[in-house]
């Protein structure tokens, strides 16, 4: 393929790149996809990309990951479930290598778009101490005071994109990620998020016969969960278009964990029984997207509702948990 492509898609071995990739080769573009790990541990790899293995927490590889391309997706970022980002602060904090080298060069090679995939960890614990959530506005992020660790890199990520406008002119956009789910996405190993745990633990159960399910914290925190592909129209569109204002993107349909638990229970037709473990990492109490900026910039919500995008990512867990126990 043509070495300069239109778009670069960092992290592209990972779950929400992947999709990303996919989308935009189905868009038309000739896109250069981007990870450290091996390609073989990438966890979708689409043939027509212009698939590279590249640090792009070294300035060289990001110059490399970035050369000649219009547009750029910085989604690479070391991170997991709260499971990975309470125990791995100083490896998330690291990932400001990756934001600041993907960013300087992108302006030296002269990118016109770069965007940023930040975080919902960039709001206040404050803000969340109850499960009875206030949606999050964008502007509560400040005063400043994120999750530990993930949460104050992204903010800084954040900022940097927007002085990175103001003072060279490369067009920086930001989308807050709020809990992203579905099928390709990590399932075991330490990195998952609840929804992917909680599928792979009722399909454990079922396809094991032992009808238990062990649940972090005591079930009743709640949350908030985007499938994936709202998030990549989402990402696509905030992209594009021409508010460079960091913006919501997630989900604003509210559950708990032992809702969540419920749902996918009602995909497997099963019931388990329940075991609370309150010394597990929890994050925040309450959590939920406050989408009226989406809503008035854009004219668009993600809309997919948790039931239908558990039902796809449950079935796609339950396959990957077959062939990992056989
Ligand atoms: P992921 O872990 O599946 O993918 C991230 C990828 O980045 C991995 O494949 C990893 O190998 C790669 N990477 C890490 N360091 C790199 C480096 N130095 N050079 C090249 N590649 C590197 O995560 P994801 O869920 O796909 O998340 C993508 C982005 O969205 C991340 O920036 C993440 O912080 C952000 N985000 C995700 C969520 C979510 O719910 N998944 C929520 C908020 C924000």
């Amino acid at each position: 393929m043509d070495h300069s492509p239109d778009v670069v898609v960092t992290g592209a071995g990972g779950f929400i790149g992947g999709h990303l990739v996919r989308s935009l080769l189905a868009d038309g573009h000739s896109v250069r996809a981007v990870d450290c790990k091996p390609v073989e541990q990438w966890s979708q790899l689409h043939a027509e990309a212009d698939n590279l293995r590249l640090d792009v927490s070294l300035l060289a590889d990001s110059r490399s990951a970035v050369d000649g391309a219009g547009t750029v997706y910085n989604l690479a970022a070391d991170m997991g479930g709260m499971g990975f980002i309470e125990r791995h602060k100083a490896d998330c904090m690291l990932s400001v290598l990756t934001s600041t080298h993907v960013l300087l060069a992108s302006r030296d090679a002269g990118v016109e778009r770069y965007f940023y995939a930040s975080s919902a960890c960039v709001y206040a614990a404050e803000h969340q101490t109850s499960p009875d959530v206030t949606p999050l506005r964008e502007a509560d992020a400040y005063p400043a005071m994120p999750e530990d660790g993930y949460g104050w890199e992204k903010l800084f990520g954040e900022r940097m994109s927007r002085h990175f406008l103001e003072d060279y002119g490369i067009q920086t956009r930001v989308a807050r990620f709020h809990n992203v789910y579905g099928e390709h996405g990590t399932w075991d190993g330490g990195r998952e998020k609840a929804p992917a745990a909680i599928c792979r633990k009722v399909a454990t159960a079922v396809l094991t016969g032992d009808h238990k399910i062990n649940i972090w914290g005591d079930g009743k925190q709640t949350r908030s969960f985007m499938y994936i592909d709202d998030c990549v129209r989402g990402t696509k569109m905030i992209t594009a278009a021409g508010d460079p204002n960091p913006v919501n993107l997630g989900s604003s349909e509210l559950v708990s964990i032992n809702e969540l638990v419920d749902i996918v229970e009602a995909v497997a037709g099963t019931r388990l029984e329940r075991n609370y473990d309150t010394s597990a990492p929890q994050g925040v109490r309450g959590r939920s997207s406050d989408n009226s900026e989406m809503l008035h910039r854009y004219g668009w919500e993600p809309s997919i509702t948790l039931a239908s995008g558990m039902e796809r990512t449950y079935s796609w867990i339950y396959d990957e948990v077959k062939k990992s126990l056989a």
